[in-house]
């Protein structure tokens, strides 16, 4: 038989698993709280914790907050310097950095500043 915490981590392991987009922890636990009211934040923080450690998600900064993705290799930003409005944006390929970083890339956050232009 299945342990509590053993049944709690496959819950949030599959809410995750359906999540293919960035998220925080407040948002993860009004998705698992619906299938099990009993899983608290310090349970979603452990546990967040310890799959970044694995490799499992990938975490990072938005905005002041931690978000994470166990999809999402990179988070990029630009940031408008004359609203501060901020758009996200994608960047899959990574060739780049190829001969810039002494390793392999895992996951990596960009801000680029600067002013909106009317396409
Ligand atoms: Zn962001």
């Amino acid at each position: 038989m299945k342990s509590r915490q053993t049944r709690q981590k496959e819950v949030i392991e599959e809410e995750i698993r359906k999540t293919k987009t960035f998220f925080n922890a407040e948002a993860l636990l009004e998705k698992v709280a619906k299938v099990d009211k009993k899983i608290g934040i310090a349970t979603i923080y452990r546990f967040l914790k310890d799959a970044r450690e694995r490799n499992q998600i990938y975490s990072y900064t938005c905005q002041g907050k931690t978000i994470y993705s166990s999809t999402k290799r990179s988070h990029c930003h630009f940031e408008c310097t004359e609203t501060g409005k901020i758009v996200h944006f994608e960047l899959e390929n990574l060739d780049f950095l190829k001969d810039k970083v002494p390793g392999e890339i895992e996951s990596f956050q960009l801000e680029v500043k600067g002013v909106f232009q009317d396409k």
